[in-house]
């Protein structure tokens, strides 16, 4: 028996957002909106998914030791998260700078800080917490040898699922372990080295032949695609009035990871991260906009 349903490893960032009526040219000062300061990173975004749904969820982050840190340790523990793994120091909390102009478009300066040093020793230290999660979930706003060094560290049981965010092309050690390898578009073409034709289906087949056991292409309102050995199949999602569509991949990502932790089939795992992932864009923000699975089950 596993003490946790996932463990995910990744990253933690403070967001500072401020609307601007336009953004400054080189050398110039603008006047924006009061400062809102968000919890966010891919890690502590999936972590407080999977928690918010039920999931017996731990993070493995690193964070600095400063108010964005205190912000970030204070919103996983709020959501039920086990923050046992969030090592604290070597560098300032990661933040993303982001100014949101009048027409809704961000332009972001993200600067990772502790993300970056969340190192391979650091995995190998936390060996225990990696053996007691039944599916263990990465990202890539971490050290990619950090990565490297989950899946060397995986327990033969544990299952492990990467969302390749922000992508870069992944080593052969890493693709194989990956069951699945979940992407968006863009995710899929840079992992498949820039060559994508066709349809989400050839997407799928192509990245399949990279070698991860199995492979989910995430399609917006249209749902998502999960490909394995076993087959290929759609997954509608459900129609609903989209407000905010961030943070929608993380909902679904540790929808998914949580359901195939329980046993479910990939398939049935995608539709239920689905309605998650619909859910999660009727709410705007990010972590404020993942539902409970009481939501989910009303939706
Ligand atoms: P992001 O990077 O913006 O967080 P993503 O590109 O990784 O997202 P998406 O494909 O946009 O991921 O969304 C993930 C899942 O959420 C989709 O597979 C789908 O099930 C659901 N979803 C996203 N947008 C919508 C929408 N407008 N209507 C219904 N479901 C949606």
């Amino acid at each position: 028996m596993y003490d946790y349903d996932l463990l995910v490893v990744g990253s933690a960032n403070a967001d500072l957002v401020i609307g601007v009526e336009r953004r400054p040219a080189a050398g110039e000062t603008v006047l924006g909106s009061d400062l809102v300061v968000h919890p966010g990173g891919k890690g502590a975004n999936q972590a407080v998914a999977a928690a918010r749904l039920g999931a017996r969820t731990a993070l493995l982050a690193r964070v600095g030791d400063d108010a964005h840190g205190r912000l970030l340790l204070d919103s996983q523990r709020r959501a039920g998260v086990d923050t046992v793994g969030v090592l604290v120091g070597g560098a300032p909390t990661g933040v993303a700078l982001i100014t949101v102009d009048p027409s809704g478009d961000n332009s972001i300066v993200v600067s990772p800080g502790a993300n970056g040093r969340l190192a391979p020793r650091d995995v190998r230290a936390a060996d225990s917490l990696l053996r007691s999660a039944a599916v263990v979930s990465a990202q890539l706003e971490i050290p990619l040898e950090s990565v490297v060094e989950v899946v060397r560290n995986l327990a033969p049981g544990t299952r492990f699922v990467l969302n390749p965010s922000p992508p870069r092309p992944l080593p052969e050690e890493v693709l194989a372990a990956c069951d699945p390898l979940i992407v968006n578009e863009h995710e899929a073409r840079v992992i498949a080295g820039g060559e994508l034709d066709g349809s989400p289906e050839d997407w799928a087949a192509a990245l399949l032949a990279l070698g991860p056991r199995s492979v989910v292409v995430t399609l917006g309102a249209e749902g998502a695609l999960v490909a394995s050995a076993e087959g290929t199949a759609r997954v509608p999602s459900v129609r609903v009035d989209a407000v905010d569509t961030t943070g929608a991949g993380d909902a679904f990502t540790a929808a998914l990871a949580w359901r195939l932790g329980l046993g479910e089939s990939l398939v049935r795992a995608a539709a239920y991260a689905a309605r998650v992932g619909a859910s999660a864009v009727t709410r705007s923000g990010a972590q404020a906009s993942f539902p409970t699975a009481e939501e989910v089950a009303a939706l």
